[in-house]
């Protein structure tokens, strides 16, 4: 993929900790503007990435540039048209949303009073808060914080927008809720969604990366991908005593109950034995399927008993 002017350009990234645990491993990845999915599970390397583009620590090896700008030697230039909006968005419960709006609209330096109402209107108005305006935030619902989480994000118009994990604690309606929000946004900066939940990303990214103990798996359209598995995916109907053997006979990339029974997906070129039938790739199967190197490259551990959600 050509480096795009305005987009992001990852190059060679490596983070170690202090206790040996390799978070990033080579990280390369070109982010162009628009929606952006990274998907990995837990402890994939996610949030060491994105703290690491929110220059909020260095990686040990590699560049990182936000068009011209060097993420590493630039911190000041990538803070001014940052918006970051982390797992954890701590928020002080006795302020009510207005005032800390607009509090952290004058520490993103909108000095002008008239300026500030104005940009702190549209963004509650745009985040669906406006009618909760005056209500403390230790009243707010999780929905409602994320939401309150972007629009802070949003001050100042950044061209980098991060969102990290940020449907974990949500109900399922203000999961949509803010994923409709998320995809409202415009297209002329760089928005990622890291995640580990595969629907966020087909939902929304026409452009994703898959992750796992720090290494990048696929970078791909999500619907390419998809399209890449058709006539190779194929399930069964099990009992969990049987998993082993199938595990040994086949590609098994994905394995969960279903009504008690075991539903096993199987990568294959052909049919691989009696008592399975085809199935439809979607993006699961393409995300369980990197993790045990369908595409090329596996983890170092395949995971194959993934918690579908
Ligand atoms: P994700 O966001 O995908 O869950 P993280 O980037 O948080 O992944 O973590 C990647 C790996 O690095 C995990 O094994 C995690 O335990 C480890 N890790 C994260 N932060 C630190 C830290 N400050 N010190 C030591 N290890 C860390």
């Amino acid at each position: 993929m050509r480096k795009h002017p305005l987009g992001l350009a990852i190059r060679n990234v490596s983070k170690r900790y202090a206790n040996g645990v390799q978070a990033l491993d080579n990280v390369s990845l070109d982010i162009p503007p628009g929606m952006y999915g990274l998907l990995g599970p837990n402890g994939a390397g996610k949030s060491t990435l994105m703290r690491t583009l929110a220059t909020l620590q260095e990686p040990d090896e590699g560049a990182l540039f936000l068009g011209d700008i060097d993420v590493v030697n630039q911190k000041e230039a990538v803070r001014q048209t940052l918006g970051y909006l982390p797992q954890e968005f701590g928020v002080y419960p006795q302020a009510r949303a207005e005032e800390l709006l607009d509090y952290f609209a004058v520490l993103k330096g909108i000095t002008n009073r008239a300026e500030r109402r104005a940009t702190t209107e549209a963004l509650l108005r745009q985040t669906n808060l406006w009618d909760k305006r005056k209500q403390k935030l230790g009243g707010y619902s999780g929905g409602m914080r994320q939401r309150f989480g972007v629009a802070v994000a949003l001050l100042g118009n950044p061209r980098l927008l991060i969102v990290d994990e940020p449907t974990a604690g949500l109900d399922p309606a203000e999961r949509v809720r803010f994923l409709n929000l998320l995809s409202e946004l415009g297209e002329n900066s760089v928005v990622i969604l890291s995640t580990h939940i595969v629907e966020d990303v087909s939902e929304l990214c026409t452009k994703m990366a898959i992750i796992n103990q720090g290494q990048i798996l696929l970078e791909a359209e999500p619907l390419e991908a998809v399209a890449s598995l058709k006539g190779r995916m194929w399930r069964k109907l099990t009992d969990k005593t049987a998993l082993p053997a199938l595990k040994r006979e086949h590609q098994v990339i994905l394995a969960k109950l279903l009504s008690g029974r075991t539903l096993v997906h199987v990568h294959s070129p052909d049919r691989p034995g009696h008592g399975f039938e085809a199935v439809e790739p979607d993006l699961e199967d393409v995300y369980f399927g990197a993790m045990a190197g369908c595409f090329g490259t596996a983890s170092r551990q395949p995971q194959v008993e993934g918690i579908a959600r």
